[in-house]
């Protein structure tokens, strides 16, 4: 008999969303994080009495109907519209794409006018059938609004050019004939009223957790404390890196409190110009609604990921998709080892994804 049913390594949403499950199935549960509190990228410090989203924004949007329960039942959502405004040469833009996008750029004030600009630029640019970011942008929404609002903002982002990125990525974004600045289509989106760390303490509660505690240091006596491990860290570290390393985007967030209510006057302002160098900055008090008489703002700047700092983004080209798939067959062959999450599935998942494939998960 081991001490444990369950050691959960990582205490973000899927580990979290586990452990509760487990303990509600009557397992004896440890979660260990390597840093020094839970909830993984989700957590938010409270600096100024603003919920800071130390790790980036984190906007809960879902369409579905058991995920948007199941995370109400720990704390109420407040009715958060993710719109965020692009910056172009200091002229704004909506995002995502859509009437009023169209309307700023070209003038037009009709959706077939806009249909027809766009029908025409992908006919000029003569696209079958894309195969990459670049050409995936260019059929959904022409060259102007590849040129103006995607290409710096995506070879910032990832590092790369856009012919050489995977086209899911751009899909992501809707593109609307309709005047709705509503980033996305899911039918249910919030920010937790309090923060995200209510939903983690929560789903924790009266589980055994240990912070400032990395597996890997102690890989051997871990490995011999429970009947079944649930890993949400980096796949490609849990197997020494045998076959080498998957390549990540990191972040690195500037962060300022300003001595004023509202700085920018929308949570997400893109910065979509190659020139200027962070991608994004995000003014956490919108979040909630804040009237706080300070702010905080993050700026985000993105760089490919270096052993010692966060890897945030898979990067899912075919070359990365390749190394991962040698590891996923050794994570299949595991008896003891469930492996969840965005760094053990090196999937570029969403939260209500993430909850998704937790509450599927086999405990
Ligand atoms: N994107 C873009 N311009 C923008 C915002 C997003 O070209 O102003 C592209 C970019 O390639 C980015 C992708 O859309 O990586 C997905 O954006 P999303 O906002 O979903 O990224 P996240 O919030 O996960 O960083």
């Amino acid at each position: 008999m081991k001490q444990y049913d369950y050691l959960i390594i990582g205490s973000g949403l899927y580990g979290a969303v586990c452990a509760y499950r487990a303990k509600a199935a009557g397992k004896k549960v440890l979660v260990i994080d390597k840093r020094n509190h839970l909830g993984g990228n989700v957590f938010c410090e409270n600096v100024e009495g603003i919920n800071v989203h130390k790790y980036g924004a984190h906007i809960f949007h879902t369409s579905n109907k058991e995920v948007w329960a199941f995370v109400n039942q720990f704390v109420e959502f407040n009715r958060y519209t993710n719109s965020p405004v692009a910056n172009f040469r200091g002229k704004l833009y909506n995002l995502p794409f859509n009437m009023n996008t169209f309307y700023a750029l070209w003038g037009v004030t009709a959706p077939q006018e806009a249909q027809a600009k766009i029908a025409e630029q992908r006919n000029e640019a003569g696209i079958v059938n894309p195969q990459n970011l670049e050409e995936q942008a260019i059929s959904l929404a022409g060259k102007d609004i590849y040129e103006t609002l995607i290409k710096g903002y995506t070879e910032k982002q990832w590092g790369r050019k856009c012919s050489e990125l995977p086209a899911f990525i751009i899909k992501r974004l809707p593109v609307r004939f309709t005047f709705d600045n509503n980033y996305f289509n899911d039918m249910y989106q919030g920010i937790p009223i309090g923060g995200y760390n209510i939903l983690i303490n929560k789903l924790l509660a009266g589980i055994e957790t240990k912070t400032d505690t990395n597996f890997f240091e102690n890989r051997t006596f871990f490995e011999t404390l429970a009947e079944k491990i649930i890993f949400t860290g980096a796949i490609d570290e849990f197997y020494g890196f045998r076959f080498g390393k998957l390549e990540y985007r990191t972040i690195r967030f500037e962060t300022q409190t300003l001595d004023c209510e509202n700085f920018q006057g929308n949570a997400v302002v893109n910065y979509t110009e190659r020139e200027v160098p962070y991608t994004r900055i995000i003014e956490h008090k919108h979040f909630e609604f804040g009237t706080q008489p300070k702010t905080i703002i993050s700026r985000e700047y993105s760089s490919e990921w270096t052993a010692g700092s966060e890897p945030f983004y898979p990067v899912n080209d075919d070359k990365n998709n390749a190394l991962y798939a040698k590891y996923q067959q050794l994570a299949k062959q595991e008896q003891n080892v469930i492996f969840g999450g965005r760094l053990a599935e090196y999937k570029y998942y969403d939260m209500d994804k993430i909850t998704e494939q937790a509450l599927k998960a086999e405990i």
